[in-house]
């Protein structure tokens, strides 16, 4: 791989099925990365380290962040989440595409530093569906799960800052939604002409 990857940034309320649909999508696309956040909330059961994130004390994040660790930081819920500078750079050097799942401040940050990336805002079809999800996953209490439904509607109230919407009330449909996004970005004429260098140059000889 030698061409420069795109990043992207997705979006969505906690309960929308942003994990799940970035997962599925990220199986059926070998060029494409996730970004392993660092963040100080407690790991949900089933959760690995290193894995779903990088869990670390309010302290070691606090020390990171002075050293310029993050290309960008948000508190959610009360908690700290980064996004580390060093691995994604990396990673879009080597050429792959890569998703920063990160909420609206976070990606406020990312647009102001790299306007080139792309924004995905995922939405539930209702808000009933998105508090059905929240019980359903059974990781968080009532009182959070009321307070993260306050949250989601303030989240995303955010919508109109990104360039694309996907609804998830199918999430056969929504893949594919997400799929047809990163496949029409993949033949833009810039990236395909990375990619394509040597053809190009054979049938313009
Ligand atoms: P959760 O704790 O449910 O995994 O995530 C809570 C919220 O934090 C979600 O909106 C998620 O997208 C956001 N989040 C996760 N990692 C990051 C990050 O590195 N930066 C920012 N700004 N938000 C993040």
């Amino acid at each position: 791989m030698s061409a420069t990857g795109t990043l992207y940034i997705v979006s969505a309320p906690s309960g929308a099925g942003k994990t799940s649909l970035v997962k599925a999508l990220v199986d059926t696309q070998q060029q494409v990365r996730v970004s392993v956040s660092h963040t100080t909330r407690a790991m949900r059961p089933g959760e690995v380290d290193g894995v779903n994130y990088h869990f670390v004390t309010r302290e070691d994040f606090l020390e990171r962040l002075e050293h310029n660790e993050f290309l960008e930081h948000a508190e959610v819920f009360g908690n700290l989440y980064g996004t580390s500078q060093r691995w994604l750079e990396q990673t879009l050097e080597e050429g792959y595409d890569l998703i920063l799942e990160i909420d609206w401040q976070g990606a406020q940050q990312v647009r102001r530093l790299m306007p080139q990336a792309r924004s995905i805002f995922i939405l539930p079809p209702t808000q009933d569906a998105l508090r059905q999800r929240l019980t359903n996953r059974g990781q968080d209490s009532d009182e959070i799960i009321e307070r993260r439904m306050r949250e989601a509607v303030s989240e995303m109230s955010h919508y109109v800052e990104y360039d694309y919407l996907v609804i998830n009330d199918d999430f056969a449909h929504a893949l594919a939604d997400l799929q047809a996004i990163f496949r029409a970005n993949q033949l833009r004429q810039a990236t395909q002409q990375q990619r394509y260098g040597s053809l190009l140059s054979r049938l313009l000889a």
